[in-house]
């Protein structure tokens, strides 16, 4: 494929593995557990790694594997795996990289379920999270001891709209010899390069943007093969024997096919047609959203708005160098109260109550008593979760029509 075609060229143009029988435009979907082999012979070497051939579809499968590619050829990583939820992505990242014994350096701005993954679900492990304000160097220095497999990150926090200096974090991390995740599910790869921001390990939730429309669940690991895992405890042996490739061995040879959280092919195909989409909605939410809290900003009942691109934002300039003019199609308000909240989204008529990112259908959430609803007041505190606060998805809708439904849910 030419290296020079545009994101979207690359993106429509990704060449199958292998020629269709029938000259299929679309990828189609090998709806098959198993694969049948010609000899013995050719059984051993496709089972032991020898000879790259599709055994069993928990391990790999064709229509997968093209939307692996298709991922592979815009974002320039050196291995994607693709499995069915962003919250398999991460467990399969964290479970490749953490023992009894590690630890994680992170925030308190975290994803709900990625919060109680750690706290909860990798605590009964041994496996210790590390709290601290990602935006302040020196903290998170200081949090870094030999233990640490990772500092993991979300690009803009979600709701608190934190956004962390990556280049910054990432140079602590490069010096101390850690590994640095990024969630990046808020700005997908058409208009971020976690890369660039040194970013070695990335993570996408494709249920959002990517699944072209709130069509499926489905997570993404993207791994730039740039890190020296020689310095990882657990994958010190791994990365004897493959290098810089040993966070993606470890992964694709035992942990995603021993978790058994591997995309299907359904799932692929739908997301694969999301891809050739993926910009064209991208730039079209994202304008709407920038218009729409400008607006929205301006209607007396609305304490405050929280988002990224706005000038006045505290992150404005940050933002801007590692996100782009449009920082996503996410933002943030406050009201008087949550019972203020709560009057709002049930006055809503156009607007949908309900959770997601990214549909094509704006959404509305009270984040603290949904996401976070089953959270300490405590907790919810420490994480920054505001009772006065409502989310906002944009979709694809024109403005005016946005607008119209604010103004008579507010009155
Ligand atoms: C939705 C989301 C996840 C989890 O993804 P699922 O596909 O729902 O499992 C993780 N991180 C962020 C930032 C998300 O928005």
């Amino acid at each position: 494929m030419d290296e020079e075609l545009s994101l979207n060229g690359k993106i429509l143009h990704t060449d199958y593995a292998k020629a269709d029988a029938y000259n299929a435009l679309s990828m189609p979907v090998y709806n098959s557990a198993a694969y049948e082999f010609e000899t013995a012979e050719q059984m051993e070497l496709a089972f032991t790694g020898k000879v790259a051939d599709h055994t069993y579809s928990r391990i790999t499968n064709p229509t997968v594997e093209y939307f692996e590619e298709r991922v592979k050829a815009i974002s320039g990583a050196y291995s994607v795996t693709a499995l069915n939820s962003g919250m398999a992505a991460i467990s399969n990242t964290i479970i490749n990289i953490a023992q009894t014994g590690s630890n994680i350096v992170t925030s308190r701005h975290l994803f709900g379920n990625t919060y109680s993954f750690f706290t909860s679900t990798m605590a009964a492990f041994g496996v210790e999270t590390r709290f601290c304000d990602l935006t302040n160097a020196d903290e998170v220095e200081a949090q870094i001891d030999e233990n640490t497999c990772a500092v993991f990150l979300e690009i803009i926090t979600n709701p608190q709209m934190e956004v962390v200096d990556l280049k910054s974090i990432s140079s602590i991390c490069k010096q101390k010899g850690v590994p640095l995740i990024a969630d990046t599910t808020i700005v997908p790869f058409c208009a971020f390069n976690a890369q660039e921001f040194g970013v070695d390990i990335e993570i996408v939730s494709s249920t959002k943007y990517i699944s072209g429309g709130a069509t499926s669940l489905g997570g993404l690991i993207l791994d730039y093969g740039n890190f020296d895992w020689i310095a990882s405890p657990k994958l010190h042996s791994t990365a004897k024997e493959f290098g810089k490739a040993a966070f993606t061995a470890k992964l694709r040879k035992e942990i995603h096919r021993n978790l058994g959280a591997y995309m299907t092919p359904q799932v692929a195909y739908m997301q694969t047609l999301g891809l050739e989409t993926l910009s064209l909605r991208y730039e079209k939410s994202t304008k709407t959203c920038l218009e729409f809290v400008n607006r929205v900003e301006k209607l007396p009942a609305v304490e405050s708005v929280n988002y990224t691109g706005l000038p006045t934002n505290k992150y404005y300039e940050l933002s801007k160098k590692q996100f782009g003019e449009y920082p996503g199609a996410m933002f943030t308000f406050d009201l008087a109260s949550r019972e203020a909240c709560f009057s709002f989204m049930n006055k809503l008529k156009l607007i949908k109550r309900a959770t997601n990112l990214f549909d094509n259908k704006t959404l509305a959430i009270h984040p603290a008593s949904t996401i976070f609803g089953t959270f300490t007041s405590e907790v919810k505190k420490l994480m920054t979760v505001s009772e006065k606060t409502i989310r906002i998805s944009v979709g694809l809708e024109e403005v005016n029509d946005l607008i119209t439904d604010f103004e008579q849910a507010l009155k």
